[in-house]
């Protein structure tokens, strides 16, 4: 199981990012609405995620780090509609299996909370009482120490950090009622508090995305036969270039050219900036769209994907017609 799980460690475990965005993913499933990153050398040394989350019981705590062992999956027809992240079972036993790791938790009818550690060669894991408040606590230390060739493709800390603030983003703009926090060598370098208010959500707008966008921004919102998309776009009376790229399929982060493409003919030549920037949130039925194309590609597949297309751009281009009269 060993060998099998570093296989699948392939897959899921790219680098100290993915590491992150599993683990906060399976904190956001457990119902968390505070989630601190700790950091440090880049994620190669230290990766520390804790939540307040509903916690793993003692007794779950060395299953939740075998393979295959997820407690998401009532039946098989929730393959269909999958709205919760994780549905796979193999992260946590992935990335166990290339660092060493340590899971700390307490649920909310336990009166202590219980520490599970697993090192990468030996799958035998230990439990021990411990002290923690409700919630879990996961520290992946030394990521790759037994795959030497993983750990050399690893790039800079600053590179390896920067991944994992960008993934971060991502988060923060999904789930503005998530109070995230992300620090590198023991330094805060985000705090994004809980955003529920305009003025709140407006803030957290402007952490990820900048001022010019956030002040300037067009407002998109429309809804046509069962399909919603809702968020913003840069004015195209502002003519600096925004770094602001952000499109979700029911919550979730998907890189597709379809809205790149559908941004692009909505401006057509009504403004100079090449990739105007975005923030649009797309809702739609779950059976109209595979999201499982490849587990750590954003990628989803739309089963009318030129019917979407085109209730995309007539969005943004009524949203812009509003901003020009
Ligand atoms: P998956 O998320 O696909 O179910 P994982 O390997 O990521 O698989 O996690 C295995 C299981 O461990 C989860 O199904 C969940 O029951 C438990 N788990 C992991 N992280 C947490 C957490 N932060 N809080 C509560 N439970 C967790
Ligand atoms: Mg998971």
């Amino acid at each position: 199981p060993q060998l099998a799980n570093q296989i699948a460690a392939g897959e899921v475990v790219e680098r100290p990012a993915s590491v992150v965005k599993e683990l906060v993913e399976n904190s956001l499933d457990a119902g968390a609405t505070r989630v601190d990153i700790d950091i440090e050398k880049g994620g190669a040394k230290l990766i520390r995620i804790q939540d307040n989350g509903g916690g793993i019981a003692k007794d779950e705590l060395a299953l939740a780090l075998s393979r295959h062992a997820t407690s998401k999956l009532g039946s098989i027809d929730d393959l269909e509609a999958i709205l919760s992240f994780g549905f796979r079972g193999e992260a946590l036993a992935s990335i166990s299996s290339v660092s060493r790791l340590t899971l700390t938790s307490k649920t909310a009818e336990q009166t202590e909370a219980w520490l599970a550690y697993a090192e990468g060669s030996e799958m035998a894991v230990k439990v021990m009482p411990a002290a923690h408040p409700q919630g879990t606590t996961i520290e992946v230390a030394d990521l790759f120490f037994n795959t030497p060739a993983r750990r050399r493709f690893l790039k800079s800390d600053k590179t390896e950090f920067t991944h994992i603030d960008e993934w971060l983003k991502r988060i923060a703009i999904a789930r503005p009622e998530i109070h995230l926090t992300l620090k590198h060598n023991g330094k805060q370098v985000r705090n994004y508090r809980p955003a529920h208010t305009e003025s709140q959500l407006l803030q957290r707008l402007t952490q990820v995305c900048g001022r010019a966008f956030a002040e300037q921004a067009v407002s998109v919102s429309c809804e046509h036969d069962g399909l919603r998309l809702t968020g913003y776009l840069q004015s195209p009376m502002q003519q600096d270039l925004v770094d602001a790229h952000y499109f979700y399929v029911n919550g979730r982060h998907v890189r597709d050219r379809l809205v790149t493409h559908a941004v692009k003919q909505a401006f057509a030549g009504q403004t100079e900036v090449e990739q105007p920037g975005y923030v649009l949130m797309l809702q739609l039925d779950p059976h109209q769209v595979d999201v499982n194309v490849h587990p750590a590609k954003h990628e989803v597949r739309f089963h009318e994907a030129r019917m979407v297309h085109d209730f995309v751009l007539q969005g943004l281009s009524s949203a812009l017609e509003q901003c020009w009269s």
